[in-house]
């Protein structure tokens, strides 16, 4: 049976995420921005919480890890790499690795680019990958602390994950991200129809996290530098597409 996951809004624009394994009954926490609306989703459905996997080192991920560690006895995992900058860790994991979550196999994927140290958790069988600020639904984390080339590859990982994937990202940004996705591939007929979906979603206040890794490779302008129509708009008809990676980056922090 498929665990549940359940996208819980927290702080401004943050995304956490419960999984739940209806039959053992554990629960997981992807990422610890807010204690409140984790205690109380916990509360609602009378699941105690079991792990806490973090994303990576930023405040809005973390801030609240040790608050729910004390008033769950959930254990912490996160990347050993980044232990001196979260929150004390029960398990410390690297790239490929993998651990056991209630007869799931959770792997463990290096990301680095937004920070260095970033990791992403992907359970296969679930169809589900918890990306936090590396690939995001129609975007990407700012390269705050890697290089471009870093975060070109740690994405190019990712899209090469079943394109059923359900992309779980940190953060509700879809609608702003899909403004500039438009500014980059104005032609793009199944980008127009998602923005239109995105605003329309907002507009009900509703989620437009997960997304799916389908949707992303379709429209998503951060995954698409290999595309020979992006190339020749930007008149990179001959650069590597980590380098055409690089100019949409910097284009949309300037955006
Ligand atoms: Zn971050
Ligand atoms: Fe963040």
């Amino acid at each position: 049976m498929p665990p549940e996951i359940v996208t819980l809004p927290c702080l401004a624009d943050n995304y956490a995420f419960l999984v739940h394994a209806p039959r053992g009954g554990e629960t997981a926490l992807v990422d610890a921005p807010e204690a409140a609306p984790v205690l109380k989703a916990l509360e609602a459905r009378g699941w105690q919480l079991d792990q806490i996997w973090l994303t990576h080192h930023h405040w809005d991920h973390v801030e609240a890890t040790d608050e729910i560690r004390a008033a769950t006895g959930a254990r912490v995992f996160g990347a050993g790499a980044d232990a001196h900058r979260l929150p004390p860790l029960d398990l410390a994991l690297a790239d490929g690795d993998s651990f056991a979550f209630a007869g799931h196999e959770v792997s463990v994927m290096d990301v680095s680019g937004h920070t260095v140290g970033h990791i992403a958790y992907h359970i296969a069988d679930a169809r589900a990958a918890f990306t936090g600020d590396s690939l995001m639904a129609l975007g990407c984390g700012r390269v705050f602390e890697g290089t471009f080339a870093q975060m070109w590859e740690s994405l190019s990982k990712l899209a090469a994950l079943p394109p059923e994937t359900r992309v779980f990202s940190g953060h509700e940004y879809t609608a702003a991200n899909a403004r500039f996705a438009l500014s980059v591939e104005p032609d793009n007929a199944a980008l127009a129809q998602r923005a239109a979906q995105t605003e329309a979603a907002r507009a009900r206040g509703r989620a437009t996290v997960p997304s799916s890794l389908a949707q992303e490779l379709a429209t998503n302008p951060f995954l698409r530098a290999g595309q020979p129509g992006i190339k020749r708009a930007l008149g990179m008809e001959n650069r590597p597409d980590a380098e055409v990676f690089a100019e949409i980056r910097r284009q949309k922090d300037a955006f």
